[in-house]
């Protein structure tokens, strides 16, 4: 993260001001002799600054300096070159006590915040990189803030069941337009220089090296708060702020629903009932915030944070892979080889077809500029890619990617021909999705550099990989894969081989169930909509059409015949449509019919309404799996495993992964659920045995 903002900073030291240096743990003061005071954020042990409990007591005793000797000027900023404040410290939300030991402590957060606030001198906030969640609302509490261009500004608290907490949710809607505060605080997105001026939160936006000057040129001039503009003065109406919050209520609604996600709507209640009233928007926002904190919801997206750390540090350390070559420049060839160009990589990208490697470049520049990459940056990435229909990159690359279509026999006889022509260190990795590796691996000479890579469709959109290992995979080849996966800004999972590996595995149950609901004469529309009503993303049967009616098929198929437990039998119905070519969304039509890329849904009034099993069908198919993915060692734990599926699928992050939805029901229940369906579905649904052993 730090090196563009060290680039747009053009790689300046920053201007920390002078003077006298007093250190109050997390926070320096310097005192210079113009009477500028510099409260510099540094936090002790990390790169990055967070706002702990430990950084606002010690800022409260930095303010009580300051109040005995006040400055003529105070800046606040960041020693850290990375930026300015990167939010909480989400640590601290996740032991956090009951609802009142929490509210207590933010009401001690706040009287900080407000001392800041109500200093008599004028306050900058000087914001370089980042100024995120707790760090925003640092930065809010200031008169004035100057921005080094490339800063942006942003409340996530959203993304972890969450608002603002530390005065964030009135400071903001009074500072600028509070529709436009509204929206970023229910979204959680950011705004970046120009935004964040146009919308008022910054005063101005400087280089690196005019910090000093733009800070004195403020000298001895306090901006008012009271400079409230008209629309602010509008939405102190209730009416006209019942009218804007039913709005935003419906719009939240489709895309976070309350019961799943109540932070949003809290945040609209909240600034419904108070907006234009600070102290009882402050009030009501530290017992909503303490409230949420208390939510499984919000729980559960905080787990979902550490369980993506957890992941980034499985790929940490040097892969030594500067050099990619990807053979097959398919639907995933392509992606990957795109990628890998975009992140850096030198890339060099083979397939029988000139035609593949042709749209595999356009296709590139469509990845990279859907990626927001500059002019500059898409043609750099470009020139990294070369297509290389003779294979010279395969001889000089560190790693080699395998994605050639699904058959057996042509893999194993690609993998030879590439283990031949490698270096003798280089990696050789397989993209497949459903062949074992025990069976590609026994070609190979040297199978300890041997193993999976299994990126998902598309990559550019979806998070993880799974790093699949099979008996003789070396750690050395699987700790450089998981560092090569994080090179490229993605999540390893670490898995080992198996029917489906973990994510296939754990996911072609549930898509298979809903095709038999279908042949059992269900509402395709509705049984998606069960699914999105648990919380995922899409339903089962927009996923299949997606993924492709025939690559479900083929998965189901290899499973079938590769596990020892009962999967759902392929429906005929979903066999004829792959005959008759309709695959789903590349074909035009699947199980919906498509348009621009979208499914044409509709409700089917003819058919009845769905018996009560359906969500449990669904749901608990996959949760079976999952379990015995856990009890086969596929995958080394239970956070992992639903690290991958949030990730890769996008499993209800709400409800926490497929595994802390099973703890959080109860697995009593599930077995007993299971059971029943057992009696009434078929053998499938038997409780795996592996549920005697989850913790
Ligand atoms: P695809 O059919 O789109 O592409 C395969 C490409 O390989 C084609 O361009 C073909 O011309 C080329 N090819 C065939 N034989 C070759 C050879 N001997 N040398 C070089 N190139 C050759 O297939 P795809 O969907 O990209 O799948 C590739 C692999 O990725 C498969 O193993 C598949 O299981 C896996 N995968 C696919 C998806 C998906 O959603 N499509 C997702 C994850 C993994």
């Amino acid at each position: 993260m730090s090196k563009p903002v060290l680039s747009v900073i053009g790689e300046t030291q920053l201007e920390l001001g002078s003077g006298d240096e007093q250190a109050f743990g997390n926070w320096r003061l310097r005192r210079d002799a113009g009477g500028i005071a510099w409260a510099l954020l540094d936090c002790n042990g990390s790169s990055t600054n967070t706002l702990s409990e430990a950084v606002l007591t010690d800022l409260s005793k930095l303010l009580d300096g300051l109040e005995s000797l006040m400055p003529e000027l105070l800046v606040l900023r960041s020693a850290k070159p990375g930026g300015f404040a990167a939010g909480a410290d989400i640590s601290e939300f996740r032991d956090a006590g009951d609802q009142e030991a929490a509210a207590q402590r933010l009401r001690q957060g706040h009287a900080v915040i407000d001392r800041l606030e109500g200093l008599s001198c004028p306050t900058i906030a000087v914001v370089h990189g980042y100024a995120l969640g707790g760090g925003f609302e640092l930065a809010l509490a200031c008169d004035q803030r100057i921005a080094v261009d490339g800063a942006w500004f942003g409340f996530p608290e959203v993304k972890l069941g969450l608002h603002p907490g530390l005065g964030g949710t009135f400071r903001l809607s009074e500072l600028i337009d509070p529709t436009e505060a509204m929206t970023l605080m229910l979204t959680g997105k950011s705004a970046h220089t120009k935004k964040a001026k146009s919308l008022g939160i910054i005063d101005e936006v400087t280089r690196e090296r005019h910090v000093d000057a733009a800070v004195r040129a403020r000298l001895g001039k306090k901006k008012s708060r009271d400079s409230r503009g008209l629309k602010a003065a509008v939405f102190d109406l209730g009416p006209a702020r019942k009218l804007a919050a039913n709005r935003m209520r419906t719009q939240t609604e489709n895309e976070a629903p309350r019961r799943h996600y109540p932070a949003p709507h809290a945040l609209i209640d909240l600034w419904e009932s108070h907006g234009g009233d600070r102290d009882g928007m402050q009030k009501a926002e530290i017992l909503s915030f303490s409230k949420l904190l208390m939510t499984d919801t919000a729980q559960n997206l905080i787990r979902v944070f550490f369980l993506r750390e957890a992941l980034k540090k499985k790929a940490s350390g040097a892969s030594g892979i500067d050099r990619v070559h990807v053979v097959g420049a398919g639907t995933m060839g392509a992606e990957i080889a795109a990628w890998c160009a975009i992140k850096g990589l030198r890339v060099t990208l083979s397939d029988l077809k000139l035609t593949a490697l042709a749209k595999a470049i356009k296709e590139a520049g469509r990845i990279a500029r859907d990626a927001h990459l500059s002019d500059l940056e898409i043609r750099d990435a470009l020139d990294r890619l070369m297509p290389d229909p003779k294979q010279y990159g395969l001889a000089d690359a560190d790693l080699i990617i395998e994605a050639a279509p699904e058959k057996i026999d042509l893999k194993r006889d690609l993998l030879s021909s590439i283990e031949a022509r490698a270096r003798k260190d280089a990696i050789i990795a397989t993209n497949t999705s459903s062949l074992e590796l025990e069976g590609l691996a026994s070609v190979m000479k040297t199978p300890g550099r041997f193993a999976g890579l299994h990126f998902f469709n598309p990559v550019a959109k979806l998070e993880l990989v799974e790093v699949v290992s099979q008996p003789k995979t070396t750690k050395k080849t699987l700790s450089r894969l998981n560092a090569f996966i994080g090179a490229v800004n993605r999540l390893p999972a670490p898995v080992r081989s198996y029917p489906g590996f973990l994510v296939n595995r754990v996911l072609t149950p549930y898509l298979l169930e809903a095709g038999i609901m279908v042949d059992e004469g269900m509402d395709p529309f509705a049984i998606d909509r069960v699914a999105e009503r648990f919380g995922m993303p899409m339903g089962p049967l927009e996923v299949a059409d997606r993924v492709g009616l025939d690559v479900c098929l083929h998965v189901a198929d290899t499973l079938r015949d590769a596990l020892d437990k009962p999967i759902p039998g392929v429906p005929g119905w979903m066999r004829k449509r792959v005959e008759s070519g309709r695959l789903g969304r590349k074909s035009g039509e699947g199980i919906y019919v498509w348009k621009d890329g979208k499914p044409d849904k509709k409700k089917d009034e003819s058919k009845p309404s769905l018996p009560d099993d359906v969500r449990d069908r669904l749901i608990l198919s996959m949760l079976n799996a999952a379990v015995e993915c856990l009890r086969k060692d596929v995958v080394s734990d239970a956070d992992t495993l639903d690290a991958a599926m949030i990730f890769a699928t996008g499993f209800a992050p709400f409800r926490g992964g497929p595994i802390q939805y099973a703890r959080q029901r109860g697995k009593e229940d599930i077995v007993k659920a299971l059971e029943e369906m057992a009696s009434r579905h078929g053998p499938r649904f038997a409780p795996d045995a592996g549920w005697a052993d989850l913790a």
